[in-house]
């Protein structure tokens, strides 16, 4: 008896007084991830990295948006949407009580705007996607920002067709050359 109440004396107590004292959080603890709209640039890298999918991203083209989401009720806590994000974004809190009665609660989404193809108009890419490509070719030193700006304005498809306007065709000469010239 004395032997056992000597142990109890030298561990101390060994329950925490959680939830009426708040809880000692060890280093490194992974709680709930945190958002920050103003600097998302609609990348989508942490959806593609997430393990179970609690990031998704939908693009509406009509409206002219993208909507990202995260599902708290599927994160893992795993912290690879922070590592992989290229703006500091999506951050680790050491939040971890998230119990809600309901499943909306659970939920932080964000509409972030698309942007118009110069030449054709339609919505391709998230503006702030290529506001940040011109600003990293800026700061990497890069001459003539206003021509990147240019290319990357404009939607795959437009561009893929300028390039092809832009290119000589000889086989179209070969043709023209023999009287083939097409209607
Ligand atoms: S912590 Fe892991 S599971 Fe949770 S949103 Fe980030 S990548 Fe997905
Ligand atoms: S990786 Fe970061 S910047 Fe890219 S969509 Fe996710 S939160 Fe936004």
């Amino acid at each position: 008896m004395f032997k056992l109440l000597k142990k109890v004396l030298q561990v101390g107590e060994a329950t925490s007084r959680y939830p009426w004292q708040p809880l000692e959080l060890a280093p490194g603890f992974r709680g709930k991830p945190v958002y920050d709209f103003d600097r998302c640039i609609a990348c989508g890298a942490c959806a593609t990295a997430c393990p179970p999918n609690a990031i998704t991203m939908d693009q509406n083209r009509e409206r002219g948006v993208v909507t990202w989401k995260l599902d708290y009720g599927r994160c893992i806590f795993c912290g690879r949407c922070e590592e992989v994000c290229p703006a500091g974004a999506i951050r680790l809190s050491t939040d971890f009580e998230l119990a809600s009665l309901v499943r909306e609660d659970l939920y932080c989404t964000a509409d972030l705007g698309l942007m118009p193809c110069a030449a054709c108009g339609r919505y391709f890419a998230p503006r702030r996607q290529v506001e940040y490509a011109l600003t990293s070719l800026r700061q990497a030193g890069f001459a003539d920002v206003d021509r990147w700006r240019r290319v990357l304005e404009v939607c795959p498809q437009c561009r893929r067709r300028e390039r092809a306007l832009a290119v000589p065709s000889p086989a179209l000469g070969a043709r023209k050359g023999k009287g083939g010239e097409r209607a």
